[in-house]
């Protein structure tokens, strides 16, 4: 009783750090150069920074969401009228998985201008590229569409823990 347990950082020497964040790994981000095109209008530039998804990580992100929805339709099954509940959960979990794996390349960061009205346009969050990939354009609600010129594709190495 009493005895006192001390962290095994208190017995380093003061120089040494301990690295307890998860080690980072290196994912692969792409800035290429895209049109932004939406019907009777000219064509706008826009730059793209994407984030090649390796099949590991597809994987990895359709299994997580397979094995939440195995876990989470039976229990939402026991809420009458059951079935209905079990079906829909099934059904949004196969539509999260099949997205996941798709997801080939990620939208990173956008810049460019919208055909329309010549308002700047961006993308919020990173989001899964889709061919074509439509925008909302928040000032005249069209939706141009961005089409990437991948042989002008720049490859750079970043360090991000939550990606790879
Ligand atoms: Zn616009």
């Amino acid at each position: 009783m009493g005895r006192k347990y001390r962290c095994v950082r208190d017995h380093l020497p003061r120089h040494v750090t301990l690295n307890l964040n998860r080690t980072p790994t290196l994912a692969t981000s792409r800035s290429t150069t895209g049109t932004l095109s939406l019907f009777g209008h000219a064509s706008t530039e826009a730059n793209v920074v994407i984030l090649v998804r390796s099949r590991k990580w597809r994987l990895g992100r359709t299994l997580v969401v397979a094995t939440v929805t195995l876990i989470v339709a039976p229990v939402v099954a026991l809420i009458p009228p059951h079935a209905p509940w079990a079906v829909a959960a099934l059904g949004i979990g196969a539509m999260i998985s099949r997205r996941r794996w798709l997801e080939r390349q990620t939208v990173l960061n956008l810049s460019g201008h919208c055909p329309n009205c010549g308002e700047p346009l961006s993308v919020e969050r990173p989001t899964r590229l889709r061919h074509p990939h439509a925008l909302d354009c928040d000032t005249c609600h069209y939706e141009p569409l961005l089409k990437l010129n991948l042989n002008e594709t720049r490859k750079s190495e970043t360090t991000s823990p939550l990606t790879n």
